[in-house]
């Protein structure tokens, strides 16, 4: 079909104004938060899940690939439209269709932004613990497909623990629903389980609905400052042996806080190696003092200058300002800045720093640290200048090196933003090569015609040599 026909057929199905092809509205659709940039063919808009799935039959019909797409916050390149892609732009798709306080679950469709969700959802006195910094930025759709994390993961777990059931149309059009508002499900394969995370390669999620909890009553933060990172690292690990478990422990090392100052100056202890922040929450006030008071002695105990409370509120969303300005922050330093996400069994978090720092200094690159250390997921961010080959070369290296020094730790390339583009050609190191036949299996099985989303996730042959950025 010429390619007027095609626009003119999904203008028929999602209206004519949800269809765009203008040259700046493809450029704007080129992107996700990574630096991969591809024009898609056209970019439709649906509206409902029966547009979604005549868009899907189009696409079928026609052999043409689909690229999901929510907010395009995601950082492994994974809404970037591959292979002449049509754009299926979720956003449009943004309701929030049910509360439901007696069993405790949100029904959304995917563009729900999730920090709307969060507030919807605490007005009632009630929580929903996935908190990716970008989550402002980010819908449910782009955090259930990228089975997303953030601070409060140590604690309350990932994106993943609190989908229930999906609605998905699956590559030729079909719509299923799996799963369901109980609390107990063990009917057949876990099929929201296989959504989750797909990165938009099996179909396109066109509604969720998520466990919720109680909120907690209270939040407290406090952070404390050490002279060696190393310290800080065995903090973590010695807090987890003590039994304890806060709602987060998040790192940063000084090249990040000082990034972070100069963006947005929060009073961070510029003069130590780093800081780790702690939040704890509960609906008991005096054993969340009790809690902040073992954390603080632990953390005196392995080396921490000092340790702070923070005395309220306000003090306490400053911190965490700080934390979730880290992106923007580093982003300023230098042209371009290349975000890794491993994720290492707790025990490792010093042995990854170690390697990172080595890594750094071995390619004479800049590699500031911070992230989730409470779960062991630490993002090394590269910061370089794409302009500059001899620069690239050195940064292509270390971020092999970095993945390689993951796995090699038992830990792995991505704890929470996927792997898309950016890491596909290291799948097999990481899975191994049966588990990866397997997943290309159930790849074929689900959308034999290769529709959904090409190029992600699965290596080019090559593997690791075939690396580019
Ligand atoms: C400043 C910043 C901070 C961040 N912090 C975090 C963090 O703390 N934790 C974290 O986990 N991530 C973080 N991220 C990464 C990103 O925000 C997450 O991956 C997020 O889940 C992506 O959501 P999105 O709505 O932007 O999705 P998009 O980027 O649009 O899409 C992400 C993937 O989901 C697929 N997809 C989207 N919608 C659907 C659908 N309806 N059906 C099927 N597939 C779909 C796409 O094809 C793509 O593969 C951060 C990003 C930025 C820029």
């Amino acid at each position: 079909m010429e390619r007027s026909g095609l626009i003119t057929e999904l203008q028929s199905i999602v209206g004519e104004r949800h269809v765009l092809t203008a040259d700046e509205d493809l450029l704007a659709y080129a992107y996700d938060g990574t630096w991969y940039q591809s024009r898609p063919l056209a970019v439709v808009l649906p509206e409902t899940t029966a547009q979604v799935a005549a868009i899907h039959r189009v696409a079928t019909r026609e052999r043409i690939a689909l690229t999901p797409r929510a907010m395009g916050s995601g950082l492994s390149g994974g809404s970037v439209p591959l292979a002449g892609s049509l754009v299926l732009g979720i956003m449009r798709m943004n309701r929030i269709l049910e509360i439901d306080e007696v069993n405790a679950a949100a029904v959304v469709q995917p563009g729900v932004v999730n920090a709307d969700l969060q507030r919807a959802v605490e007005a009632r006195g009630l929580f929903y613990p996935p908190d990716p910094s970008s989550l402002k930025q980010s819908a449910i759709g782009g955090n259930v497909a990228e089975n997303a994390g953030g601070a409060r993961c140590l604690k309350y777990g990932v994106t993943g623990d609190y989908v229930a059931a999906l609605e998905v149309v699956l590559p030729a059009g079909e719509i299923i629903r799996t799963g369901g508002k109980m609390v107990k499900n063990v009917t057949g394969y876990n099929l929201r389980a296989l959504f989750t995370g797909a990165e938009g390669t099996l179909g396109t999620i066109t509604e969720i609905t998520l466990r919720l909890l109680p909120k907690p009553r209270f939040l407290k933060t406090a952070s404390a400052a050490f002279e060696r990172i190393e310290d800080a690292a065995a903090t973590v690990v010695a807090i987890g042996s003590a039994g304890l478990l806060p709602t987060s422990i998040e790192l940063m090392d000084r090249t990040t806080m000082r990034c972070v100052e100069e963006l947005q100056p929060a009073g961070l202890p510029l003069l130590s190696e780093a800081m780790l922040l702690f939040a704890v929450d509960g609906n008991h006030e005096p054993s969340l003092d009790g809690d902040l008071a073992e954390i603080e002695r632990i953390a005196r105990a392995h080396g921490a200058t000092a340790v702070q409370v923070a005395a309220n509120a306000a003090e306490s969303e400053a911190l965490w300002n700080a934390r979730r300005a880290i992106s923007p922050a580093l982003a300023r330093q230098r042209p371009h800045k290349l975000g890794e996400d491993i994720s290492v069994p707790r025990s490792e978090i010093v042995h990854m720093i170690r390697a990172v720092n080595e890594i750094a200094e071995r390619n004479r690159l800049t590699i500031p640290i911070f992230g989730h250390a409470g779960d062991g997921n630490l993002h090394p961010n590269i910061l370089c200048d794409r302009a500059n080959p001899e620069e690239m070369a050195r940064v292509k290296t270390a971020a092999r090196e970095i993945f390689e020094a993951a796995v090699a730790l038992g830990g792995t390339l991505s704890g929470e933003h996927g792997i898309g583009l950016l890491k596909k050609q290291f799948m097999e190191l990481d899975v191994g090569s049966d588990a990866l036949a397997l997943m290309r299996r159930i790849k074929d099985a689900v959308d034999p015609l290769g529709i959904m989303n090409p190029g992600k996730i699965f290596p080019e042959p090559g593997g690791p040599d075939a690396f580019c950025l």
